[in-house]
């Protein structure tokens, strides 16, 4: 399977921005195709997004009915996305997801035909305390679905102290980590070998081709970096064909 390069852009961006993007993607994805290109846009500017895999920052955990502002999986499906983030770090902080909420709102994404990234990570005292695969392993088991499959569902690995901070894991603990969630996937999977891992936190040019080249990981969830389209592209020009 290809690696997948993932942009989440957060609260940022504007129409005139999101149209700019676009633009710059549509040598890449010709150019680069040894990569799959995904953006994760803010709602109103998804159907700006036309030469790139288009993606959703977050869904409801319902179908339909009385939930003023939600936006349902189906109805992301039906603007023609493919992807969905579920369980980002700043949700699950901020918005108080737990990995019952993020295995619900997944469940909605593979319901809608959509694939889920889930997103995993520890926080840096869990880190300091060594407990950083036992954390992990326990959101995966927690959040996953029981249909996830590699087809349906990616998992991005994010430490919560790496995003936006400019600091992202060395090579060695994402290695790590990521033997740990292969090893995971494998074993309680039939299609674990095959499941995307994705990295996340701070990857930037500088880093990339360090970092997403290595064993077990199958591309990248990028915020920051995923703004600037020459950044952006410089990540998913640095995988190795
Ligand atoms: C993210 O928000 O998923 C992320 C990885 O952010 P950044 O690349 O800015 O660290």
């Amino acid at each position: 399977m290809k690696k997948l390069i993932a942009g989440n852009w957060k609260l940022n961006g504007n129409f005139a921005m999101a149209q700019a993007f676009d633009m710059a993607m549509m040598d890449t994805v010709t150019n680069y195709n040894h990569v799959d290109w995904l953006i994760c846009a803010p709602f109103p500017y998804i159907p700006s997004l036309e030469n790139c895999i288009r993606g959703a920052q977050d869904c409801s955990a319902h179908q339909e009915g009385a939930y003023t502002g939600e936006i349902s999986a189906d109805m992301l499906a039906d603007i023609g996305c493919d992807y969905c983030i579920d369980g980002h770090s700043e949700r699950r902080a901020m918005h108080g997801e737990t990995d019952e909420v993020v295995k619900e709102k997944a469940a909605r994404v593979l319901d809608s035909g959509m694939t889920a990234i889930i997103c995993v990570g520890e926080t840096l005292s869990e880190r300091e305390a060594g407990n950083e695969l036992d954390v992990v392993e326990t959101q995966i088991k927690k959040s996953l679905p029981s249909n996830s499959s590699a087809q349906n569902t990616v998992i991005a690995y994010e430490p919560v102290w790496a995003i936006g901070t400019g600091r992202a894991a060395t090579a060695d603990d994402v290695l790590k980590m990521h033997a740990h969630i292969r090893q995971l996937l494998k074993s309680t999977l039939a299609s674990g070998t095959e499941m995307r891992i994705l990295y996340g936190g701070s990857v930037k040019p500088s880093n990339a081709s360090e970092l997403m080249n290595l064993d077990n990981v199958d591309g990248a969830l990028i915020g920051g970096a995923s703004l600037k389209s020459e950044d952006f592209i410089a990540i998913g020009a640095a995988v190795i064909k």
